[in-house]
């Protein structure tokens, strides 16, 4: 087996296992649901999950059932939450051997899984999802009669009721108290059937580092742990470091005289005689498509703009504003620190109107993680 030279996507483990410890020293005595979702939002689930038990992860946030299964065969055996409403032959197979505490927000589902939970004998963990205003699933505050009838389902044993909130990471804290007030309110109505210990969870990253005074028992952490932001109008407590970081290397340095255009479409014409930097990535490496005459890469710890389109597995760099010469195989990076210099995936997301979780999603994906 041969390695990749052309890229590095280097994980830090011990990066995320104090952003996880951070974390919990800050929402203490409440539990911490460590989000673990679409690969680990890049950054591998495999590698990580360990380091999150280790690290105090209270339950494991998943949301298919492959993810659930990837845990369970490291022998971990912590809590795990689907941070979904699953389908029904995702349930067929999870009840059997995964151990998944699922969510209920509609009557179909909620009877589906008492039944499963009758036939096998014992009854499903699952965990009430309110819907406070996402939209996109659970029962309504109003609904009480339908919640209550399903807090005594005889086949699910009730665990937690939660809702998620659309804007905790906007300028405006008001809306996510209301959801929350509207959240313990349906909890205070229905006290007489659900569990005293029952787990009210709501806070996603953004309203975790914001730090609300209200009740929570829990609180469900993805972006947080990475140490990628949580809000465009706030910053994340210092403490909280990016987890991933992406480099790679010059494949070529050319002399492009002025007047030659670089790249598809023709759309980058040098203005000047330019030394350029071919590197050997581009969106099939998972640098962004998107970052088309706007990227930024560091090279000798200088900011050297992207020039031309992103190629499937070339980008152009414009060197020739570096005082010292650049070298065939020297480092450039292309997320992260280099001498005094850094890029962060939230800068480089901003510049094409995404989010830094897709970037560090598709560098994941597309690569080999490399540990540290
Ligand atoms: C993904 C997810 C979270 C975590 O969101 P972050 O902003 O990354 O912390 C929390 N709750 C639910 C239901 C989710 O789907």
């Amino acid at each position: 087996m041969s390695t990749q030279h052309h890229v590095e996507v280097l994980v830090s483990k011990s990066t995320f296992g104090d952003n996880i410890r951070h974390i919990r020293e800050m929402v203490a005595p409440a539990k911490v649901c460590v989000v673990m979702k679409a690969n680990a939002y890049g950054h591998g689930l495999k590698g990580l999950a360990e380091t999150a038990v280790d690290a105090g992860a209270d339950m494991i946030g998943i949301c298919t059932n492959p993810e659930a299964a990837t845990i369970r065969e490291l022998g971990l055996d912590v809590p795990l939450f689907r941070l979904r409403m699953a389908l029904p032959a995702e349930l067929d197979e999870s009840l059997e051997s995964l151990n998944i505490e699922e969510q209920v927000g509609t009557d179909e589902a909620a009877d589906y899984l008492n039944e499963a939970g009758l036939k096998r004998g014992e009854p499903v963990p699952v965990h009430i999802k309110i819907d406070t205003g996402m939209g996109r699933s659970g029962y309504y505050p109003e609904e009480l009669d339908k919640i209550r009838r399903v807090a005594q389902l005889p086949g699910l044993a009730i665990k937690g009721i939660l809702t998620h909130f659309p804007t905790a990471d906007g300028v405006e804290i008001a809306p996510a108290e209301k959801q929350m007030a509207e959240l313990h309110a349906v909890k205070d109505a229905l006290a007489d059937v659900l569990p005293e210990d029952i787990l009210v969870h709501t806070h996603n990253s953004a309203a975790t580092v914001r730090l609300t005074p209200h009740r929570r028992d829990m609180v469900r952490v993805g972006a947080a742990c990475y140490g990628v932001r949580t809000s465009t109008d706030f910053l994340n407590p210092g403490e909280l470091k990016p987890v991933m970081s992406f480099k790679t290397w010059v494949a070529q340095v050319r002399d492009i005289p002025a007047g030659k255009t670089i790249g598809y479409g023709g759309l980058f014409t040098t203005e000047r005689d330019s030394k350029i930097a071919a590197l050997p990535v581009g969106f099939g490496e998972g640098y962004p498509r998107g970052l088309f005459n706007k990227g930024i890469v560091l090279i000798h710890g200088k900011r050297c703009p992207v020039v031309g389109r992103v190629s499937l597995n070339i980008t152009t760099v414009d060197i020739t504003d570096l005082d010292e010469e650049v070298k065939w195989g020297d480092e450039a990076v292309l997320i992260g620190k280099q001498g005094d210099e850094e890029i962060t995936f939230e800068e480089m997301a901003d510049k094409f109107n995404s989010v830094h979780t897709e970037i560090n999603l598709s560098a994941g994906f597309l690569n080999e993680i490399t540990y540290a």
